[in-house]
């Protein structure tokens, strides 16, 4: 008799964003010529940048002749890849990470949740609240406990150093939902927090492309001696539009360590590489060549412009919240603005009222954790035109209001 892993049980029936799809597709059905505008899900927007179609295009032919036909390549990324990476996104800002601790993966979605196959259930973990919420339910996939840490106004959504000792804690930044950044003393501060208690800090930095003020440190491993405690997660989606090509890596330093029962200290690294050639094969050549085209200088600035692009609409988002006295967190180095829904309705409420006053598609934060409940999460990555008319209509639900005394 096949028997379930019953810690699927504790996951809420859907993911959120399956939730969001069927009430929006509901909305559909009742409302066929209803034209909505989704500002809801984080999927980008802008074509690919030409550096990176050339490059892919290069790879086809590639493909396509004998002579250079590749099939299976390695399972932790080419090379060429792994080297851009380190010289591009490390050297150039004076971090040391060697190629060799550079695994290319297919998105950060899969290996931000499947770095927990080399933890037991007996891990603490602390997760952010509110939270991308591949973090929770991965953990309770693994039946390990999770301590909530709390990310409101008065930590500026970057938590509290706990109190307790956590064996594993979660962090994104610049923030998906919050928008939130984290300064180098901040951080500093979580990776002192992981030397003194051997925690291993999984540091999510899927949106560092965002950040413009060069004081934020845009990867972990700019805090001294985190190399030690901190993994590090990449992804090209938002960078350079790979949501549909997949391709991202992760950084696993030599010097992180696992303790086995006997108190014998691991090398995370060498079992992550057994893990990924047991069940991973490798992304795929194309989307690597085209990542590979992300670190010449015209992929740089050609995507950058991309960026930059997002980071105006994010402005517009911010502009029109501000204006309704919605008091929006985010949307400077982040292309996502946090703010409180307006009037008292919880998240869901405001999502619904929304669908139907103004047709346009919002995040419930409460769909990021406890602590989002009336929030809402609006993302930049929608085009500026799409953008201005569901600002039009966003604003035209609360004619003449600033919502701010309420
Ligand atoms: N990490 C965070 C914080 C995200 O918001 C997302 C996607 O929305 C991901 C990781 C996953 O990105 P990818 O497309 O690389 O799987």
């Amino acid at each position: 008799m096949p028997i379930l892993n019953e810690n699927f049980l504790n996951l809420s029936q859907r993911y959120l964003f399956q939730e969001i799809a069927r009430r929006t597709a509901d909305y559909r059905t009742s409302h066929p010529d209803a034209d909505i505008i989704s500002m809801g899900i984080g999927d980008v927007s802008l074509p690919l940048a030409p550096a990176v179609i050339d490059a892919m295009h290069r790879a086809v032919d590639e493909e396509a002749r004998q002579k250079t036909f590749r099939g299976y390549g390695p399972e932790r990324g080419y090379l060429f890849l792994r080297e851009a990476i380190a010289n591009g996104d490390y050297a150039s800002r004076g971090i040391d990470i060697s190629p060799d601790e550079i695994f290319v993966n297919d998105g950060a979605k899969s290996d931000t949740g499947n770095i927990g196959d080399l933890f037991s259930a007996d891990n603490k973990v602390g997760i952010a609240d509110p939270v991308y919420p591949v973090y929770v339910d991965t953990n309770l996939m693994g039946g390990r406990p999770i301590y909530y840490i709390p990310c409101n106004e008065k930590n500026s959504f970057t938590g509290d150093i706990p109190q307790i000792k956590l064996d594993i804690v979660y962090l994104c930044f610049p923030n998906n939902p919050t928008g939130a950044v984290i300064t180098k003393e901040k951080l500093q501060m979580w990776v002192d927090y992981a030397l003194d208690n051997d925690c291993i800090i999984m540091y999510d930095s899927a949106y560092k492309a965002f950040i413009r003020d060069d004081s934020l440190p845009h990867s972990i491993y700019e805090i001294p001696e985190a190399r030690k405690c901190a993994i590090e997660f990449r992804s090209f989606s938002k960078t350079a539009g790979f949501t549909g090509i997949r391709c991202g890596y992760t950084v696993i330093p030599d010097e992180i360590r696992l303790t086995t029962k006997t108190g014998e200290r691991i090398q995370l690294n060498k079992w992550w590489e057994r893990r990924q050639g047991c069940k991973f094969n490798g992304a795929s050549y194309i989307s690597q060549r085209g990542a590979e085209a992300i670190y010449t200088p015209e992929g740089l600035a050609q995507t950058q412009a991309q960026t930059d692009y997002y980071l105006h609409t994010a402005s517009l988002i911010r502009q029109c919240l501000e204006s309704l006295g919605l008091h929006p967190q985010g949307g400077t180095n982040a292309p996502y603005i946090w703010a409180k829904t307006p009037e008292g309705m919880s998240s869901w409420e405001f999502f619904d009222f929304l669908l139907d006053k103004a047709q346009v598609v919002i995040t419930p934060g409460a769909g990021f954790g406890k602590a989002g409940e009336g929030w809402f999460r609006m993302t930049s990555f929608t085009s500026k035109e799409q953008t201005e008319c569901a600002l039009t209509r966003f604003k035209s639900c609360f004619p003449g209001k600033n919502l701010q005394n309420r």
